[in-house]
């Protein structure tokens, strides 16, 4: 079979919203705009150069049945957990939790240089891991490898391969791609992603073609918005003369059904119930 390369389906303006306990964030997966990117639950993107606006945190709060992908620009973001575990998660850190069969957390961050910038993403559980025990890859920026090509183009491998290069988190279900991807001006990226698998990126800055191929010079996209592939089996983005930076994010979808209330996303309303039933009775974790 001849290869295929993606095109965009849809460009997503993110939507301002609050959560937590005040937290400013610009949000582009779970709005009624793009509810579910099968296997992608919600898309975050925080960031202020203002206390107020992040300061409040996420004080203590649920998550069963699915996985929450925390990645650092600046500042820190203090975690603590019901099982006893504590860290923080600073600048060029990732901390890809599976939440599995139940944790309560606080996810606080700090006023450590004023700044705060990051991303979080939510990944489902297929039914089979949704009670699975939970656990945690905590990659510190250090040990996240580093791709750099002869045409200036420079990655963080999070998740995945490129160039032969295996991403510092492994063994995930939905089998995910997740690369920080840095384009100089006019410079051209492509990249496998596997014929259908869900693609998106996230364009944080600049400016770029999203989705050339031989047929089409692609879809003009500034930041900050989402940016949804079609199927195939690359992407291609060509950088604008300023360059252009994103997340280019890739997984396995489910095709299960979807079963979701705030922080609890299972396959039945059953489960749900169960869920706040556990909750309730302090069976939970
Ligand atoms: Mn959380």
């Amino acid at each position: 079979m001849t290869s295929q390369a993606r095109s965009v389906a849809t460009t997503i303006e993110p939507q301002r919203v609050s959560d937590g306990a005040g937290v400013k964030l610009k949000r582009s997966i779970a709005t009624a705009t793009l509810d579910y990117l099968d296997p992608f639950l919600l898309f975050d993107h925080f960031g202020s150069d203002n206390p107020d606006d992040y300061i409040a945190g996420f004080p203590m709060h649920p998550h069963r049945g699915i996985e929450t992908v925390t990645y650092m620009h600046a500042g820190v973001v203090e975690h603590r957990d019901s099982l006893g575990h504590a860290g923080s998660i600073a600048a060029g850190d990732v901390q890809w939790m599976t939440a599995g069969h139940g944790i309560l957390h606080e996810e606080m961050p700090q006023l450590r240089g004023g700044q705060l910038s990051g991303f979080q993403l939510w990944v489902n559980l297929p039914a089979k891991l949704k009670l699975t025990k939970p656990r945690y890859q905590e990659v510190a920026a250090k040990r996240i490898p580093e791709v750099g090509r002869e045409n200036g183009v420079h990655m963080r491998v999070i998740a995945g391969s490129v160039d032969g290069v295996r991403g510092a988190v492994k063994e995930i279900a939905a089998d995910p791609t997740y690369l920080d991807v840095c384009m100089p001006a006019d410079a051209v990226f492509r990249q496998a992603i596997p014929r259908g698998h869900t693609a998106f990126a996230y364009v944080y800055e600049g400016e770029g073609q999203f989705g050339v191929n031989t047929k089409s010079v692609g879809t003009n996209v500034r930041g900050p918005k989402l940016v949804v592939f079609t199927d195939g089996d690359t992407v291609e983005i060509g950088a604008a003369p300023a360059g252009v930076k994103f997340l280019l994010i890739s997984g396995q979808p489910l095709h299960e059904p979807v079963a979701r209330y705030g922080p609890f996303v299972m396959n039945t309303a059953e489960e749900i119930q169960q869920a706040l039933m556990d909750l309730r009775n302090g069976t939970f974790v």
